[in-house]
């Protein structure tokens, strides 16, 4: 794809920072393929609202049919507000508030994806007193290893997310005793930034002797959710899109679908994290023992994803064409944690420099926090401005 997001500098100096920057050019361009390559597969999307919750970001979700994958009550009503027809959302987590488990059965949201036999039994009594029947999937532990970040894993054994094998047989047992409940099938997610696509493969073997062992105890999913997770580039923000076509195919080269049986998708990251970008400007340059800082205004208040997993993100003088040097580049928080890279090569960088940190529109501004009071960072979208 030859598309690169273009950054008006002489708007953008006019603006407060720090803002994220939306490219709505590339996000359209990342959705149309997607729901065209899942359409072609007959495969169904459901957007995970925690990667970006923005309202404009919604509607583009919302105009291409996606459902919602959400995991909280708060995302729930978010989805709902924005558009999302109640029979596309579905509910994630391990967890769910009484309260959120009514305000879902009040919706008629399409699946509850549960984590525990307690969970069960409690939706099922809510359920009961509220004269419904719950949709529920069951969210399974395949202990697989995404081999990401440690803290981006959530399908190995040790982990809070999902339930175990060694808790099937009592899953089986309370879904044939609870009168409130409707199996509808099971979902899986193991991870987020998975870029080796052995994983996925992997993921295929394990649903396929999982979905049997199901249905051997009278128990047939008609749908398969595979869940997010699929990596993006954050070392080359001007890239391509995600590869879906590949993507895809894996789960059609090796997952094994029954007639009537579905597979449904999660992604959060790989649909919103490219169009995305946090602008800031230099506030001040700082000489450390071997190095120096440019400190930003910006922080970890508005992207946190550096000081919580060391993720890597692409960093950019936008308006400096001076020799280059090395920086570390920190943000204005009082946590020592609280740096987007260390010797980043940039243009020799000068208070007021406007500086870019890329691909980040996943996980960026709906981490953003009040830390030290700071207010909720702005936002621009590229049709604005
Ligand atoms: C976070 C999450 C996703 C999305 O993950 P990405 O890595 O952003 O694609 C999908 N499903 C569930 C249940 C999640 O918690």
């Amino acid at each position: 794809m030859d598309y690169k997001t273009h950054f008006p500098l002489d708007r953008f100096q006019k603006l407060e920072t720090p803002f994220y920057y939306y490219d709505l050019e590339l996000l359209t361009r990342t959705l149309d393929a997607v729901a065209q390559k899942a359409n072609s597969y007959g495969y169904r999307i459901h957007y995970a609202l925690k990667a970006n919750a923005n309202g404009r970001i919604l509607k583009l979700m919302v105009d291409r049919n996606f459902g919602a994958d959400c995991v909280s009550g708060y995302e729930i009503k978010r989805a709902l507000e924005s558009g999302f027809p109640s029979e596309g959302i579905v509910f994630a987590g391990v967890g769910k508030a009484d309260w959120e488990i009514q305000l879902g059965l009040e919706a008629d949201i399409a699946s509850f994806n549960c984590e525990s036999v307690q969970e069960l039994r409690v939706i099922n009594q809510i359920a009961r007193e509220m004269g419904k029947k719950a949709p529920i999937s069951l969210r399974i532990n395949p202990h697989i290893d995404a081999r990401t970040h440690h803290y981006i894993t959530t399908g190995i054994e040790e982990n809070k997310f999902g339930i175990n094998p060694w808790e099937w047989e009592a899953v089986v047992e309370t879904l044939g005793e609870t009168e409130n409940l409707e199996f509808k099938g099971l979902h899986f997610h193991i991870g987020s930034q998975i870029t080796d696509k052995e994983v996925f493969k992997g993921l295929c073997a394990r649903i396929n002797e999982i979905v049997q062992w199901f249905t051997h105890r009278q128990l047939t999913p008609v749908i398969i959710n595979a869940g997010g997770g699929l990596g993006i580039d954050y070392t080359d923000p001007d890239g391509p899109i995600p590869d879906f076509e590949a993507y895809f195919d894996i789960f059609r080269r090796h997952l094994d679908l029954r007639g009537g049986q579905e597979l449904h998708f999660e992604p959060g990251r790989a649909l919103v994290a490219q169009c995305g970008t946090l602008i800031s400007k230099v506030l001040y340059i700082k000489d450390g023992v071997n190095t120096q800082f440019a400190i930003l205004d910006a922080g970890m208040t508005e992207l946190i994803r550096p000081a919580l997993y060391q993720a890597y993100h692409s960093i950019q003088n936008l308006t400096s064409s001076l020799p280059p040097r090395k920086y570390d580049i920190v943000g204005p928080i009082c946590e020592s944690s609280d740096c987007f890279g260390k010797a980043v090569e940039l243009p020799g960088t000068q208070r007021g420099d406007l500086i870019a940190i890329r691909t980040a529109g996943a996980y960026g501004e709906t981490m953003s926090s009040g830390y030290n009071l700071r207010e909720k960072v702005n936002t621009w979208y590229s049709d604005e401005i």
